[in-house]
This record gives C-alpha cells, structure tokens and sequence, in this order.
C-alpha cells in the first residue's frame, strides 16, 4: 500500500523560498571584496537569486550545466548558490588557493560553461583564461564601477549588469530530488582532487541533519558567521541552514585575519561560527593580545582537521565559547559527526568530559560508521580497537563525478581515516590511513602527539610524521614552529610527553622550522613534511 501524503521534491530552492516568506526581514551581512560592508535580507537575496537565474539562462546554461565560482563568502556567492542550483544548473566551487595548474585540471575536469569570480581573483584568472578551453563566459562579481577599464580577459562580463538587465519574474523550475545541484572536488590533501556531485536530495537531508540540537543547534535565534570558506564543501552546509532555519548570516568576504574577524563577530553580535583550527589559532592570538572578550559569541564549529583540546580548553575556559567539534569529509557533504554530550555524560566529572569532547563525536541519525580489521572484520565500539573508519548514509558520495570505478567496498565508503569508536558511539581519529606511523609494526597515533605538543605554551603548530627507523621500520619525528618571540629546547619539548603518553609513543626527535606547510583548506601537508624529513632518523653519513 502507498502512503497518501504529497509529494514534495526536496530542493535547494524550497530553502530559498521559505527563508523568503518566513524570514524575509532576516539580514545577511556581508564584508565586500571592495571593502565596504553591504546589508540586504532575505527578501532582496530570493528576488536577486531569481533575476541571477534568468540571467544565467541569458547567457545560455542549461539544466546540468556546471557554473564555476572563485570566490569569498559573501551575498554574492550565496546568489550563486540558490540562482545556479535552483534552476536546475550545477554549482562548481572552485578553492582559489589551490595551485593554478590544478585550478585549470578542475574546472576543465568538470567542464565549466560559466566562471563567475571576485575582483580578487581577476589576476589568477586572467593568467589562466586562455587554458580554461569550455568556460563560454567569465564572469567579475562586481558593480560597473569597479570593473577594470581594461583586461586580458576578452568580453568580461560584469556581473551586476547581468544582473540588472533581467526583472526577478522567475519560477524555480520543479527537478527531481535526485537531480545535482553542486560539485566540490576534494582538496587533494591525498591524491588527485576528485569530484563530488551533490544531489538537492542530498543536500537538503544534510541541512536538515546538520541543523538538529545535537549537530550544529541551528536556529533564527542565532547569528551565523560561516569562516570556512563557500568553495570548501559549501561551506560545511551553512549557506543551506542559515536559510532553513531564518539565522542572520554574515560573510567575512576575504577578511580572514584575527582583527577583521573579531571586529565582525562584535558589530554584528555573531553567535556562532565555524572554521578549521589553523583559522582559530589566528582569532585566539589577536584575542588573547589584545585583552578582548567575545560578548555575543557562544559557540563554534571547528573541524576539517582534529581540533587540539588545548584550543578547546582556552575558548571554553578562558573565553566561554562552546566548542562543537566535528569531523566530516568532501564526500560526506561534510558532516559525519560531531562531538555533543549525550545526558549522561552530563554527569561525568569534567576532566573525562572533556576527554569525550575531545573526540570527533557521534553520527547524527542519517550516518552509520563502523571501523573495521585488515581482514574486514568489524571492530568492537570499545574505545580502545582502531581500525578503518567506514561511513554509509543518504548524503555519501557513491561514486566520483567522470570516474567509473565505486569507491565502495561492500556499500561502505571507506574514508581512509583510522578511528576508534566507544560505548556511547563517540569515534575517535587517531590518523589518516596515510599518515599512521607504523613502530614495530604497532600503530601510533601521530594526532594524539600533535596535540600534546600543540598544549605546550610556546608551540604554535605541530606535526608528527613517519620517519623511517633502522629498527623499528618507522618512528615519529616531530616538527614544531613555536609562537613569535617564544624558545623551547628539544629535551624540554621531548620532556613534555611524559606522563602525557605511552614511552614508546614518545617522539624520537623534534625538528624546529619556521613554517608548516598548509594546504588549499588549511590543513597540514605532512605528506610534504615526509618528502623532507623521513630520512631525519636513519644513520647519516
Ligand atoms: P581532503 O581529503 O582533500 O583533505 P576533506 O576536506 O574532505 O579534503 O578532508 C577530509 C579529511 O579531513 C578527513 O578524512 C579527515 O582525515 C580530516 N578531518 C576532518 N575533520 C577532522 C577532525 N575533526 N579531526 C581529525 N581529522 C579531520
């Protein structure tokens, strides 16, 4: 028997509709790439999301077609979002500081017709235009006035002219649930960036998740500034959520730095925000500089790579800011999970709180892990087995945009992260597949030592990769920067481990270096820290 219930589509224009008649006075706020801050609300982004789609059907897109942005946060992007997805096009986020030979590999990879992009970006694209063979048309995201009088770029289109040459007389066509609506590539941390088509299905359940109490507790409450960036899985849904449940949203624009953020955060009485922690780090030395105190923000995402409890414990203690720790996955549109104390942790005393908090939390309904042995054995949920973190749920990849071969093994998308996962369901990363350091043949947990060294005072990032060892195959070598104007010995480094850790989980030595290096999304290259220093431990000469 068929249930007798209506048959709504789940799209991402329905969430652009709603904010539109339910919180059409809700502000989005954002910083301009011209320098200005610029207001408008709901209402004004559905009108001009509307007479963006008409334009984008000017310039001849059709239903599939992929539009590339490169661009910041901010209310123009978000036009993107809901103008490109919500007629039935494919929204391509491109990350802009990604190398410019990936960049081109990309966007012809998923043969981008549309380039729209901010004014920050014109350099890169005008060196690049002549490679990118299938976009038809670029795109500046700006006013007339601020175009350049002249560029390398033939036929550059401003994009508020497009904008103003159509009326916002527009219905959002009716699609399938299970039409895509957006592609993101991973940002090839591991390997090749492959692409991720989301679907408006998809997407519209990982809002919906993402939103509960126990996820990200969104609500039109709250004022919302997403700092991971809208070309780093979609800005880990925000730009979705904020609209679903009528959240002021403010958009940083290129403002990355501790200052502009700060200074945002205060005038606009930002609740929540969300970043990766190299981003916070930033915040929290201009904050703690400075004598500052955040007096509306009470809370933060931080994820996309483990968030080291020291930080936890100086935006909760000393700044009492609630730390939502998350773990999540280009292929999982991101979220997988995300650290919220069950009742009964409540309870626990707080040192083991926060031990639970530390971990990269539990799956909102909608995702199901499991962790797995070399032989594909299911591990125990005990805490304590490690082994190859395995995801399935509605908003998974299943297969890579252009690629034939299933990722899957089993119906499971294997993440390449090792983890544990214990009684109450919280999982654990102790490392990428690729990063584990193998001792004798037993694992050691390369981010447990990343952060103990990061909770040292006078260390400002940490590393620990495999070095290759003549006895043990391999050992964990630890790279550190220390803070401006702050010393450490390797012997006290080394002491720090102490009582912090297994002995023989203790780092055989520390290499000091000015920088890490950084990925296009703010993580550590330790793949590029292995090219340089895995032979540290192996007898020179
Ligand atoms: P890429 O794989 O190209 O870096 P993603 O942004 O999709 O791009 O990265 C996903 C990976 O980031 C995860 O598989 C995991 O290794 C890491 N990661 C994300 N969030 C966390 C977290 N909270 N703790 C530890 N690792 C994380």
């Amino acid at each position: 028997m068929i249930g007798q219930m209506m048959q709504q589509p789940l799209q991402v224009s329905s969430l652009l509709r709603h904010a539109e008649r339910h919180h059409g006075e809700q502000w989005v706020v954002s910083r301009r790439v011209e320098g200005d801050i610029h207001r408008y609300t709901y209402r004004d982004l559905a009108r001009r999301a509307r007479q963006l789609a008409k334009a984008m059907g000017a310039l001849g897109v059709l239903p599939g077609q992929r539009v590339g942005t490169l661009a910041w946060n901010g209310y123009r992007h978000l036009e993107l979002y809901y103008a490109v997805s919500g007629s039935g096009a494919v929204l391509h986020t491109l990350n802009p500081r990604l190398h410019v030979d990936q960049l081109v590999w990309i966007a012809e990879h998923a043969q981008d017709q549309v380039l729209c992009f901010d004014k920050t970006f014109l350099p890169i694209v005008e060196a690049v235009a002549d490679r990118l063979k299938g976009v038809r048309h670029f795109v500046l995201m700006t006013d007339r006035e601020h175009m350049p009088s002249e560029s390398a770029i033939p036929h550059l289109l401003c994009y508020e002219e497009l904008m103003a040459a159509q009326d916002d007389h527009f219905e959002w066509p009716a699609l399938d649930e299970n039409t895509a609506s957006s592609l993101c590539y991973t940002s090839g941390t591991t390997g090749n960036p492959k692409g991720v088509l989301y679907s408006h299905r998809s997407t519209l359940l990982h809002t919906l998740a993402s939103a509960l109490p126990d996820s990200l507790n969104l609500s039109g409450r709250d004022t919302i500034l997403p700092v991971v960036p809208m070309f780093h899985v979609n800005a880990w849904g925000l730009p979705y959520s904020a609209c679903m449940v009528g959240a002021k949203l403010v958009f940083p624009g290129p403002g990355l730095d501790g200052k502009s953020l700060y200074e945002l955060f205060e005038s606009e009485g930002v609740t929540l925000s969300a970043g990766v922690p190299t981003v916070w780090q930033g915040l929290l030395s201009h904050v703690q500089a400075q004598g500052l105190r955040f007096s509306t923000m009470n809370r933060t995402v931080i994820g996309g790579s483990a968030c080291p409890p020291s930080m936890m414990e100086m935006f909760e203690d000393t700044y009492g800011v609630q730390v939502i720790h998350a773990w999540g996955m280009t292929e999982l549109s991101p979220i997988g999970t995300v650290g919220v104390l069950k009742a009964e942790q409540l309870a626990w005393p707080k040192e083991q709180r926060r031990a639970a908090l530390a971990k990269q939390g539990r799956s909102p309904f909608g995702i199901d892990m499991k962790i797995i042995d070399a032989q594909g054995d299911e591990l125990p949920w005990d805490g304590k087995s490690a082994g190859d973190l395995l995801v399935r749920g509605a908003w998974v990849v299943e297969r890579y945009f252009g690629l034939d071969a299933s990722p899957l093994e089993n119906s499971w998308f294997p993440t390449g992260d090792v983890a544990t996962i214990d009684a109450q369901g919280f999982m654990n990363i102790t490392d990428r597949s690729k990063d584990v350091i193998k001792s004798g043949g037993e694992w050691i947990g390369s981010i447990d030592l990343e952060n103990i060294a990061m909770a040292h005072p006078a260390v400002a990032m940490a590393a620990c990769i495999a070095a290759r060892h003549p006895k043990w195959d391999e050992r964990p070598l630890l790279i550190v920067t220390l803070k401006p104007g702050a010393e450490l010995s390797r012997e006290a480094m080394l002491n720090f481990f102490e009582g912090r850790i297994a002995k023989w989980w203790t780092p055989d030595d520390v290499v000091f270096v000015d920088a890490i290096p950084l990925g296009a999304t703010g993580k550590m290259l330790k793949h590029q820290l292995r090219d340089k220093f895995q032979n540290h431990l192996l007898p020179q000469g």
